[in-house]
């Protein structure tokens, strides 16, 4: 199952200047296949592993007729009304020995494997049981208050998709038809390196012409919760030897890497020129705002993610281009994140040719309001928002009541 990736595979056609972003993710899923590798392990195990294969119901559920009440299991013809009831019960996991003849009734509780012959089961509140007779004041319905075999499942459903993640909802699923051990990828191990010569470490002591690499750890937090082995490359300066060392090293116990900064084609962009010489490099010039050029490399088969060095631009280029493009490696199903139209609590004039995606978040009456900043390196913007506002290619004028797309970044993960 695990693929590997034409060499070329980020290539665009000649003469691309700026990528709309539909396209450019067109363009990326198509170029990408899935490189993760596959395990069979318990169910038990598999809690939030993706799923490498569709999940089928080895029996059905239930697997056999029960009851759905408490009550008295009968067997009748026309309007009986009144039964002889038997000696035993019949309980969950205790079936009652024997059949049901015509006329009689077993004591039944909820769960209990209904006995041969049984047409109904009565709910208790509405038997009455004196003299080891029952009765009941209105006829019983066929099949009333008993579940048939497999009306939840039945044996050979498919009750999984392959490509999903597995949930405690879907594990119960599984479980209940019999399931012991799924077919999963393995998570795939992605790099993260932060690069600059500005950069410090978090805690350091600086000077003012420095910047604490606030990109690695929020990169390393993205790609764990997405299920990611992370593996932290640190941070390197702006050298392309030890960038090209760094990277040649990392490729050999990576599945994907995300770097951020240096990807732009200026002389202080290493990342770029290091992925041009040594690696199949293609800059992508995408029409999104925040953004700028993102360095899309496969070195030796393993994609490489320059995102620009902006936190804002890396964070919104990792939701939008890095997540799909990590779905697709690692098996999962990639769909658009669900997002909500919503009024806007702002105006705004939208140029065309690119797509933006301002920081929002929802007020209490339902609106979405914009921070007050659009510029990428307002850090402090990410942290007020809930989400992002997804705004088209298209030039628009947004007055405040209009609908737009809200994307929460729960929606991402
Ligand atoms: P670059 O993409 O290298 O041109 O960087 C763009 C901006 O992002 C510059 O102001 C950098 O100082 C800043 N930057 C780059 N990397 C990081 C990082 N890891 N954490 C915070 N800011 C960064
Ligand atoms: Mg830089």
């Amino acid at each position: 199952m695990s693929g590997t990736l034409r060499n070329d595979c980020f290539a665009l056609p000649p003469g691309v200047d700026w990528t709309p972003v539909n396209e450019a993710l067109d363009r990326l899923t198509k170029a990408l296949d899935t490189v993760a590798q596959v395990e069979t392990v318990p169910i038990l195990d598999a809690l939030g592993r993706v799923l490498a294969e569709n999940v089928v119901a080895l029996r059905s559920h239930p697997a056999h007729r029960n009851s759905a009440v408490d009550g008295y299991a009968v067997a009748f013809e026309d309007d009986a009304r009144r039964f002889d009831l038997l000696d035993g019960v019949a309980a969950a996991g205790r079936p009652f020995e024997g059949d049901l003849q015509t006329g009689s009734a077993v004591r039944i509780f909820t769960g209990a494997k209904v006995p041969e012959g049984t047409d109904a089961v009565i709910l208790q509140e509405e038997a009455k049981e004196a003299d080891r007779v029952v009765s009941i004041d209105a006829p019983a319905k066929q099949g009333a208050n008993i579940r048939s075999i497999g009306e939840d499942t039945l044996a050979g459903d498919v009750v999984l998709s392959k490509g999903t993640r597995l949930s405690e909802r879907g594990q119960a699923l599984a479980i209940s038809t019999g399931v012991a051990r799924v077919a999963c990828f393995k998570p795939l191990t992605v790099g993260v390196l932060s690069t600059g010569d500005e950069l410090a470490m978090t805690g350091s002591s600086t000077e003012d012409y420095q910047v604490f690499d606030a990109n690695r750890p929020m990169l390393r937090a993205v790609l764990q919760r997405w299920g990611y082995t992370v593996r932290d490359l640190g941070q390197v300066s702006d050298d392309a030897n030890h960038v090209e060392a760094l990277l040649r090293d990392a490729i050999q116990t990576c599945d994907a890497i995300l770097t951020s900064g240096g990807a732009s084609a200026g002389d202080e962009d290493h990342i770029s020129s290091v992925l041009g010489q040594f690696a199949d490099r293609h800059t992508w010039r995408i029409a999104v705002k925040p953004g700028r050029p993102l360095a899309l490399a496969n070195w030796d088969g393993v994609p490489i993610f320059g995102l620009p060095g902006n936190p804002i631009a890396a964070y919104v280029c990792t939701l939008i281009f890095a997540r799909p493009a990590l779905r697709i490696l690692q098996g999962l199903t990639v769909r658009a994140p669900q997002g909500f139209d919503l009024p806007a609590g702002f105006s705004k004039s939208k140029k065309h040719g690119r797509s933006e995606y301002p920081r929002a978040r929802v007020t209490g009456a339902g609106k979405v309001e914009l921070f007050r900043s659009e510029g990428s390196g307002r850090v402090s913007g990410l942290e007020w928002a809930d989400g992002l506002v997804e705004l088209p290619h298209q030039g628009m004028d947004i007055a405040e009541g209009d609908l737009v797309h809200y994307i929460p970044f729960t929606s991402f993960d």
